[in-house]
């Protein structure tokens, strides 16, 4: 059961006197939108407007100013380098459960372990934490950028509490659903990464997934070679603007006699890039829509560090995971 914190929700709006409220949820939490705005409705007399845009992150934060008193985004943490607004609620969306039986985690991973988790299962790591100490094993957590809110948290795009242990342990054991978010640590870091589904209890090791996804980035690596015209795509959305990113690849481009051409963009899919006339498409947004959504377009998508592969200016074996980092 995730907690929606309702009760959090409806003493901060009568705090802050707000009328309105904009409520955003990502896709899968989307369900509870109704009964959510009911209640704080019921509960407060607050105008609720549900956010209907697509949300994958606190990365495109709906911009509620001008629009309601107040925002509050369901399912993320902040990301710290995105600043502070006082009319912005984060409801993290926690798991409130029982752990399965812990057990075979000792056998799956190995030596000093790295614990890493998704936002809504973060709460059990100092558990795991201290069944591995129970059991004579040392396991630690790391902290990530100013993009990362808590200590162990793995996003899609940024596996940073993962990098600043990644020296002192020999594996990681994750807690979460999914292959979203252990496939970026598996991606950025150099150990095995084991996840625990804490739903099922199932165990699983990442290293397959991995390989599986590298062999299509070198698919499209090699499918963008030929390429001469590229779109450099950025996006608009708070935390996914990346021009300098973008103007790294435009650089690159011109030094090969090749076109770059800059294109602006809130939502990116098949058919908003079908119209431009290019031959491949280079992605400074969402690292994970060239990764993991590339069957859906019908050019290459490559991020910048494929791109230098393409070019020529990097080596496969020294293939780079392109992560979102905040300093
Ligand atoms: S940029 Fe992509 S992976 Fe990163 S937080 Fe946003 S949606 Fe998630």
């Amino acid at each position: 059961m995730f907690d929606f914190e309702l009760d959090r929700i409806v003493a901060w709006i009568r705090d802050g006197g707000y009328a309105s409220v904009a409520l955003q949820l990502p896709e899968g939490l989307k369900i509870r939108a109704a009964e959510v705005s009911l209640y704080l409705t019921e509960k407060t007399g607050v105008h609720c407007v549900i956010v209907g845009y697509p949300c994958y992150g606190a990365c495109d934060l709906f911009d509620h100013h001008g629009v309601t008193d107040a925002l509050v985004h369901f399912g993320h943490s902040p990301i710290p380098a995105q600043g502070d607004d006082r009319t912005v609620l984060y409801i993290e969306s926690r798991w409130k459960g029982e752990l399965p039986d812990l057990g075979p985690i000792l056998g799956s991973v190995s030596g000093k372990v790295g614990l890493l988790a998704t936002i809504q299962y973060l709460d059990l790591l100092p558990i795991v934490k201290e069944f591995f100490s129970n059991h004579g094993r040392e396991a630690v957590i790391g902290s990530g950028d100013r993009r990362i809110c808590h200590p162990g948290q793995v996003l899609g795009c940024n596996c940073t509490a993962a990098e600043s242990i990644d020296d002192e342990v020999d594996s990681y054991l994750f807690v979460g659903e999914g292959d979203f978010h252990p496939l970026a640590a598996a991606l950025g870091t150099s150990k095995p990464v084991i996840v625990l589904d804490p739903i099922t209890g199932d165990l699983r090791d990442m290293g397959p997934t991995r390989d599986r996804l590298l062999r299509k980035r070198f698919a499209a690596i090699q499918g963008a070679r030929d390429a001469h015209d590229f779109l450099i795509i950025v996006s608009t959305k708070i935390g996914q603007k990346r021009m300098d990113s973008a103007k790294v690849a435009e650089e690159m481009l011109k030094r090969h006699g090749l076109n770059g051409y800059v294109a602006l963009m809130e939502e990116i899919n098949p058919m908003a890039l079908m119209s431009y006339r290019v031959d491949a498409y280079v992605n400074t947004a969402c690292p994970r829509i060239a990764l993991d959504d590339s069957a859906r377009y019908d050019r290459p998508m490559l991020t910048v560090p494929e791109l230098e592969i393409a070019l020529g200016e990097r080596a496969w074996d020294d293939y780079l995971f392109d992560q979102i980092r905040n300093a």
